[in-house]
This record gives structure tokens, sequence and C-alpha cells, in this order.
């Protein structure tokens, strides 16, 4: 199958070198089909490179080649997980450089749409909602459609990750306190740290009567007709000698 050109672009790295060339073939199956030849070349280790066909379907029928290969282009930009930095525009001889950042553009806006659609979604997850109960403020994250972030319930200053697309099993982490797992796992972590909270509330309520009844005891004897010391925790009680009446007794 031969595959003709379509487009050339750069990626640009976040921090503002070009990193990838990528090149777009295709070969036109049909009007809901697409063969597509993507080559990407990186400037910084020939292991990055990649050669890869797929078949495109494209969900309405097309009326040419041009609006099929739009539509894929849109698609393409409208997931981050198919670049590898910011794309800008080096060749074609079917789109114009200005035809080629409007449907960036409009790769971007689909990308916001469906993170938005998903997100609203995503407050219902049972997840969600239990983070949101425990007072631990999810709060959806832009990198991707199905990230949030909570506040850690180990109370320190930092986040769990959320990703609402996951297996059960993995639905959050912490990096910081090692831990993961589904909403179970969550619950039996929030659960035990609210015991320990219990337990330490109830240790200071002993060691609150215990110090009250020690105060209570000094105060009472103070009221006996003994003299005490204060030593340390401890009081030495002094208990005078009983004053023998020598006449009485000799009777
Ligand atoms: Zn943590």
């Amino acid at each position: 199958m031969e595959h003709k050109h379509f487009v050339t672009f750069n990626q640009e790295h976040f921090i503002g070198f070009t990193c990838f060339e990528t090149s777009i073939s295709y070969h036109f199956i049909s009007k809901t089909e697409l063969s597509i030849l993507r080559i990407d070349v990186c400037f910084f280790g020939s292991s990055n490179n990649s050669k890869k066909t797929i078949v495109f379907q494209l969900e309405n029928p097309v009326k040419d080649e041009i609006s099929g290969l739009k539509e894929f282009l849109t698609d393409l930009f409208s997931y981050s997980g198919n670049l590898h930095g910011n794309p800008w525009f080096v060749e074609s001889e079917m789109i114009s450089e200005k035809e080629f950042y409007k449907i960036k553009k409009q790769g971007g806006k689909r990308m916001d749409e469906r993170k938005n659609k998903n997100k609203v979604s995503d407050q219902n997850h049972p997840l969600i909602i239990y983070c949101a109960e425990q007072n631990l403020y999810p709060k959806p994250e832009d990198h991707s459609p199905h990230s949030w972030k909570a506040n850690c319930p180990s109370g320190r200053q930092h986040h769990i990750m959320i990703s609402t697309s996951s297996p059960e099993e993995h639905l959050w982490g912490c990096g910081y306190c090692k831990k993961k797992g589904g909403i179970e796992e969550l619950k039996q972590w929030i659960e035990s740290k609210k015991e320990n909270i219990e337990m330490k509330n109830e240790l200071a309520e002993t060691q609150k009567s215990t110090i009250s009844a020690g105060e209570k005891f000094s105060e009472e004897l103070k009221n006996l007709p003994y003299s005490t010391d204060k030593i340390g925790q401890g009081f030495v009680i002094h208990i005078p000698q009983p004053q023998r009446d020598d006449k009485k007794n000799n009777k």
C-alpha cells in the first residue's frame, strides 16, 4: 500500500527545544477509513524513533480525502498522549500553515470539551464523592481527562493522585506515603487515622483526669492535721508522734 505525504510538523519540548519531527502520510481506503503512516524522528537519540501504520476510522463518511485528513489531524491533536511536545508546522502540499494552526486549535478545543464532559461525569465517581465527604477537596487535573488530586489523608502537605479511569484496585496513590489502592483501601486508611486520633484524644482525657485527681488529692492533704512535703511527683506525710500523758497512763 503506497502512502502519500500529508504533513510534516516538528514538536517542541516544553522548555523550548525541538525534540521530534513527525511526518504523516496517508492512503485513502474509503470514505470512512484512512490508512495513516506516521514516522517520528527524535533529535536526541534514535532509539526514540518510531514508524507505524494505523487505520483511522472516521465517525462520519467524508466527501473527499482532504476532509478525512483534516479530521484525522484534529483527532490527533485532541489527545495529548499522541504528542511528544508542542507541534509546529514544517511543510505540507495539502494544507497551508494557517490551516495547520487552525486544526491544532480545534484539536485543543476538542480535548477541552472531552475533559469537561469527563470531569462532569467523574464528579459522580464513588471515589470522588467519598473524598469530598471526607473533606479531602478533590480537584480535577488538567493534563489528562480522568486525573484528579485530593488532599492526602496523612494530613501532610501533599496530594494523593486519582485516576478515575483506572481499574478499581489502582484508583489512587500517594508517592510520599507509599500507599495506593481502591476505595476500600482509602476507607481503611482514613478509618485507621480516625481511630488513632480518637485514641490520642482518649489518652489526653485520661491524662487530664489523672492530673486533676492528683490536684484534688494535694488539696485534701493540706486540710489534714499533718504537715506534708512535696518531693518530685509524690508527698511525704509527717505524722506527729502521739503526745504521751504519763500521768494518765500510770493510773
Ligand atoms: Zn501522602
